[in-house]
């Protein structure tokens, strides 16, 4: 136990442990919280995963974006996926409409970002890979966690136990058993061989495959294709449906080289659970992600560090404080769930589309502007043009 937390309460339950905190999970989350926490405690971070990469768009968004400049870290060049993009093409499926939204994304190889944020680690922080959460209990002094790694079933004391082992949370379901509760959906991600250039992320809309949405973004030499569907019954089949109205749209895609598929949370607000006794969650183990985009990077930083704030003053009240902390983005995510409402409603869609209002105007209505995939065109064969010039 480290001295300078020695005459509290946290530190009375840590006392005589193996660590102050046990971190689960290895993500944007437990990451930040274990390069912020290890200036006081002694944090143990494990993380099942040897090799592999999270099911995700890899697109850092503008409040990430944020986020990142605030802990004074870059994107170095070997994280970063080509090519960067300035807009998001917005489409109706059902009614062929269309606009263009100018956003700011970092467009980046998620496993290396992944990966990057997991060297900047400080030497305190005692980092685990290949080591999975099973269950913890109470014990005389803080909590006992069971890590099963290489050598089999450990049992490790901590005062603290995080979750931030992502949204099919097993800490989560060991502390509060709410899983099936959540508000969830299955996001299943293809990588397909791109075959012409695409200079935009794009986002669709089709109340016939699901009431989120889906994407398409190029990632170097691939086009990635996900969707996010409600229930995970026949989630492949409108996956399927999915693929070939993207063709229809106009995106050629090239020999499927992967696919994968996990859960992703779109959370209400009695989603949102932060923790309980000695266990706290961040990330999006706790329900935190938009559930309108389901962009989760911002969130899982912004909580990651309310809960380092939380625990700076190593007394009782941490939890209230983790909670107060995380005020702002709880209404962060009851505003987001009303924006949904518009998002997500075909004729108020359709509204604001034909309105124009935001958007870089072109391409509204039902026609295809240029500068992008043209309806039934085989791709993005305008590709050698100036499309940035044109489309405007
Ligand atoms: C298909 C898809 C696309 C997305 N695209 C974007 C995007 O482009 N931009 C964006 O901002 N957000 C995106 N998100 C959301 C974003 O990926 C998540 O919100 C974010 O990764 C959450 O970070 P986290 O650290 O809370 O959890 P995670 O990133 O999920 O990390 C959890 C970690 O816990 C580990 N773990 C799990 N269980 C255990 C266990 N029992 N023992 C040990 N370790 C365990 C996992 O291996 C993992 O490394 C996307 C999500 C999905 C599903």
């Amino acid at each position: 136990m480290s001295e300078r937390n020695m005459e509290s309460e946290t530190a009375e339950a840590g006392r005589g442990t193996d660590y102050d905190m046990v971190v689960v999970g290895a993500g944007p989350a437990g990451a930040t919280f274990a390069r912020l926490a290890a200036r006081r405690y002694r944090v143990l971070l494990v993380d099942r995963r040897t090799e592999g990469v999270k099911c995700c768009g890899g697109l850092v968004a503008p409040d990430a974006q944020a986020q990142l400049a605030r802990f004074d870290i870059g994107i170095p060049k070997r994280v970063v996926a080509d090519p960067q993009l300035f807009y998001v093409r917005s489409v109706d499926l059902e009614t062929g409409r269309e606009r263009r939204y100018q956003r700011h994304y970092t467009n980046v190889d998620r496993g290396a970002f992944d990966a990057y944020l997991l060297e900047l680690l400080p030497r305190g922080v005692d980092f685990r890979s290949g080591a999975r959460y099973l269950g913890h209990r109470e014990a005389d002094r803080g909590l006992v966690v069971e890590i099963e790694g290489k050598g089999g079933v450990e049992e490790i004391s901590c005062g603290v136990l995080v979750g931030a082992d992502g949204a099919f949370s097993r800490v989560r379901s060991k502390a509060l058993g709410d899983f099936a509760s959540i508000r969830k959906y299955l996001a299943v991600q293809g990588e397909f061989v791109r075959l012409d250039p695409v200079r935009h992320y794009a986002v669709f809309f089709d109340r016939t495959l699901t009431d989120f949405y889906s994407w398409l973004i190029p990632k170097d030499d691939a086009l990635i294709l996900g969707g996010a569907f409600r229930g995970e019954e026949d989630a492949r089949g409108k996956f399927e449906r999915l693929v070939e109205a993207v063709g229809r749209k106009g995106y050629r895609l090239g020999a499927r080289t992967k696919i994968d598929a996990c859960f992703v949370l779109r959370p209400r607000l009695r989603d949102i659970r932060i923790g309980e006794g000695k266990v706290a969650l961040i990330g999006e183990a706790a329900g935190f992600i938009s559930p309108s985009s389901a962009e989760g990077l911002s969130y899982a930083y912004a909580s990651a560090v309310a809960l380092a704030r939380a625990l700076e003053r190593p007394d009782a009240a941490w939890l209230a404080r983790y909670r107060r902390g995380t005020a702002r983005l709880r209404l962060n995510i009851l505003g987001k769930n009303l924006k949904g409402i518009v998002m997500y409603n075909r004729f108020l869609r359709n509204l604001v589309f034909m309105s124009g209002i935001g958007s870089l105007g072109g391409g509204g209505t039902r026609r295809s502007a240029e500068g992008y995939p043209a309806k039934d065109s085989g791709g993005a064969r305008n590709e050698d043009d100036d499309a940035g010039s044109r489309a405007g």
